[in-house]
């Protein structure tokens, strides 16, 4: 019989060289890993979340409580196969007085310390109806401000409004919508999608739906 050691991830992010470097690894070289206790002798490691959902599904480790294995809703791989965009799609929060982009962080924050985003050079919040907020640099602290904040409209493609609400519809519509981004229908004009890199970096990519 096989032993399946427990990993507890710790919410700790660090920039490190992952302690794995399986197939696939997103931190051979110094990146955002996250520190993971593992078994009776609480062994620490620093691994990427590559690798982390790697020894998940292979069995090795087995994780308790937290939500390892659909943290966000899409995930962008480039053409390489690599994680490149994890994105999460919420409401906007009913409150005008809250500061949108601090909300945003907080969300970030949340998923970070469910060792989500470990390893994803970009997140993407998509706040329907309105505001996309994209995070671009992944050594930034998980409470910093998005770099990028953008009119969801940008995401729309003709005939294909902006859902109002979350939920089904709005996961539907972002689906769509990332399609179109990845197959050239869509030609966003704004920074967030030129000058960040992002357009670049999933030109040849495809999109991968995390089961909910
Ligand atoms: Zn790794």
């Amino acid at each position: 019989m096989k032993l399946v050691l427990e990993a507890e991830p710790l919410g700790v992010v660090v920039v490190a060289r992952c302690d794995l470097r399986m197939d696939g690894c997103t931190a051979t070289e110094p990146s955002p890993v996250t520190i993971v206790r593992v078994g009776a002798q609480q062994d620490q490691f620093v691994v990427c979340r590559a690798c982390l959902e790697k020894m998940i599904q292979e069995g090795e480790w087995s994780v308790r409580g937290a939500r390892i294995n659909a943290p966000v809703d899409f995930v962008l791989k480039d053409s390489l196969e690599r994680s490149m965009v994890a994105i999460e799609v919420k409401s906007m929060p009913r409150t005008r007085a809250l500061n949108i982009e601090r909300w945003g962080s907080s969300i970030r924050r949340n998923l970070a310390a469910h060792a989500a985003l470990p390893g994803f050079p970009y997140f993407l919040l998509v706040l329907v109806p309105e505001v996309g907020l994209l995070w671009s640099n992944p050594d930034s602290e998980y409470g910093d401000a998005p770099d990028y904040n953008f009119d969801l409209k940008e995401l729309e493609l003709e005939d294909d409004p902006v859902p109002l609400e979350d939920g089904q519809g709005a996961q539907e519509w972002a689906a769509r919508a990332l399609d179109a981004l990845l197959t050239g229908k869509l030609h966003p004009s704004g920074l967030w999608w030129t000058q960040s890199g992002l357009g670049k970096a999933i030109e040849g990519g495809r999109m991968k739906r995390l089961p909910a």
